[in-house]
């Protein structure tokens, strides 16, 4: 089925459907079209939007998003759930993390334009047609090909009604890690656009690489159930495991420890390894294995991305600490 006009508030009830969606115009005169999956129940309730491959070249949403869809029967659910599966889909097409038609972070120029490139104009339609109708976020990342993070939920900490139910949904989605992210959000997210409407927001990480892990699929598949039924979306309890790590940090993976040379980077520890001021984290050398640099960390934490390709240009993100939530 196509959408030219999506109305979320006319989707009829008890139904289970899968659409293209219209989103803007193609250079060849057809038009570029997000997938879409929705599940109404007969009764009505919250509803939940759950996006992935916001980053062309995240797959693990991808695959979940599916999975969740043929788990459900409208006849169990209360509410909606609407879901894009591929929402950079210029950027999957070319399996890279931004668009190449105008270069662009999907994830960095919400809530979008109309009028704007291709990416903005995503980004405007997901907020304008599925953000402003939905009453909780799922935003589905992960490290993509660059990255590596550690498979986790991440969430906005505040003190208001916004924040408890965020850390409450956080909770029920059931990952060994968490990580809170106090306010200001930084600007251009889903999850920035959520905030401001005040809706509360998750999204995931995971290690990523350019494929999705089975592990990291079937986590993603059962917290957003366990979102699911902390709504009373659906019947039963979320399926939890214990919290080995609860995280605090601004999240922001666009501030982070820069490589000053160009050159081959080694790191010298682990996802989730605690680490202390000036402590050596890696290296950077030349092709004959001369250390051009040393890279050391001016704060002690844990270690939560680091970079995946060894080859680096000056400038380049390399690793990432944050802080232990006390
Ligand atoms: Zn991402």
């Amino acid at each position: 089925m196509h959408l030219k006009d999506l109305d979320v508030s006319r989707l009829p009830r008890n139904t289970k459907e899968t659409v293209w969606l219209e989103v803007a115009q193609r250079a060849d005169g057809g038009h570029w079209q997000l997938p879409f999956l929705y599940v109404t129940g007969s009764t009505v309730g919250p509803i939940l939007l759950v996006l992935a491959a916001v980053h062309g070249d995240e797959y693990e949403g991808v695959e979940a998003i599916p999975r969740i869809f043929r788990r459900l029967t409208p006849d169990d659910l209360c509410g909606t759930l609407l879901m894009v599966p591929i929402c950079n889909v210029p950027a999957y097409g070319t399996a890279t993390r931004n668009s190449t038609i105008d270069g662009k972070n999907l994830a960095r120029v919400f809530p979008g334009d109309a009028h704007g490139t291709i990416t903005e104009q995503i980004a405007c339609f997901l907020t304008e047609k599925l953000l402003k109708s939905a009453d909780f976020l799922i935003d589905l990342h992960s490290g993509g090909i660059a990255a590596r993070i550690p498979t986790l939920i991440g969430y906005i900490r505040s003190d208001d009604e916004r924040g408890k139910r965020t850390l409450a949904g956080a909770e029920a989605f059931g990952t060994a890690v968490m990580w809170g992210h106090p306010l200001p959000v930084p600007p251009g997210r889903s999850l920035t656009v959520a905030t401001d409407l005040g809706i509360p927001a998750l999204y995931t990480e995971a290690p990523g690489g350019g494929f999705s892990r089975t592990e990291d699929v079937r986590c993603f598949t059962t917290g957003v159930l366990n979102v699911m039924k902390h709504l009373n979306m659906l019947e039963g309890k979320p399926q939890l495991q214990p919290v080995t790590h609860h995280l605090l940090g601004d999240g922001n993976l666009d501030n982070v420890i820069t490589t000053p040379v160009a050159g081959y980077f080694r790191a010298e520890v682990d996802l989730l390894e605690y680490v202390n001021v000036g402590q050596q984290l890696g290296t950077i050398c030349n092709a004959f294995g001369d250390v051009l640099a040393e890279i050391t960390t001016e704060q002690a934490g844990v270690i939560i991305m680091l970079r995946r390709i060894h080859r680096v240009h000056p400038g380049n993100g390399l690793i990432h600490v944050t802080q232990r939530l006390e």
